[in-house]
């Protein structure tokens, strides 16, 4: 029996995922913040699915998840799908922004590690606004230097974020604080394909412009289409790629 855990799956392409690996015969949890919400998300879905509430901007709330979770022998898919797109440009936004859709994954990621199956897939849901072409040359390079480690990410990250508190030059980085988590969770992503044991592997995913109350009613398309890729990176089997950016299950550039 494979087991999946999705986080921010009460609603959105998180749900849809989870409604979908349900469909295929995967036992999953679905998380969200609003218990109550992730609850009855997992009810709609039916007997395959159980909840659990995990806040992915809370440090204490993946373990607390975990221990929730005790009796599920391992994931065989993590899907780091929560995430914000919030108003403004302030250090409030770049703050919270960069607490759920960077660290959140990653310390939803890290907390999970040793529960992951030896054939895992750990998926990150990106966003093409997380494009290097998105930051100056400089950082680019910073960005794929061979060289570059967890904590040199995070203090590149940290940087952002006190460069728009100071009121200061960005320093490369865009005016745009979802693009800027989304560049990171990416680079997240090349950093820790090499560190997965062989057989799991890590993925990031945009799902391309999605009809969500992120993506709005104007987004060109339906839930099913952009949570489709992120099935297809979720139930990768051993011959499937490690540390890539998929769009519709095809390579698209960092
Ligand atoms: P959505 O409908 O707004 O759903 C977002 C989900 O994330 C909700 O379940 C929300 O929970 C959850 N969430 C937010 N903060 C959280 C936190 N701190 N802890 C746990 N869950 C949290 O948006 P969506 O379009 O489905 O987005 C899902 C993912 O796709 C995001 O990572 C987004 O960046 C990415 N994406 C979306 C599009 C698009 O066009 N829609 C395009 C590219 C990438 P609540 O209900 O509690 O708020």
């Amino acid at each position: 029996m494979a087991h999946a855990l999705v986080t921010g799956a009460n609603r959105g392409l998180g749900f849809e995922t989870a409604k979908e690996l349900a469909s295929r015969g995967w036992d999953v949890v679905v998380a969200g913040r609003d218990a109550e919400a992730a609850r009855k998300a997992a009810e709609s879905i039916g007997a395959r699915a159980r909840s659990v509430r995990l806040d992915v901007a809370d440090p204490d709330a993946p373990a607390a998840a975990l221990a929730e979770l005790a009796d599920v022998p391992a994931f065989d898919a993590l899907v780091n799908n929560a995430g914000v797109s919030l108003d403004g440009f302030d250090a409030d936004v770049a703050a919270r922004t960069i607490d759920t859709n960077f660290r959140g994954a990653v310390r939803v990621t890290e907390a999970f590690r040793p529960r992951l199956s030896p054939r895992a897939n750990v998926v990150m849901v990106s966003s093409g606004m997380g494009e290097l072409r998105k930051v100056s040359p400089a950082l680019r390079k910073r960005l794929l230097e061979p060289l570059l480690t967890f904590e040199m990410l995070d203090e590149l990250v940290e940087e952002f974020v006190a460069r728009v508190r100071a009121d200061d030059d960005l320093g490369g980085f865009p005016r745009n604080a979802y693009s800027v988590s989304k560049v990171a969770l990416n680079a997240y992503t090349r950093l820790l394909a090499p560190d997965l044991p062989s057989g799991q592997r890590v993925n990031a995913v945009c799902p391309g412009w999605v009809r969500t109350r992120m993506g709005g009613s104007a987004a060109s398309r339906t839930v099913e289409k952009g949570a489709s890729g992120i099935v297809w990176a979720a139930t990768l089997d051993e011959g499937g790629p490690n540390g890539g950016f998929f769009r519709d299950s095809k390579p698209i550039e960092w």
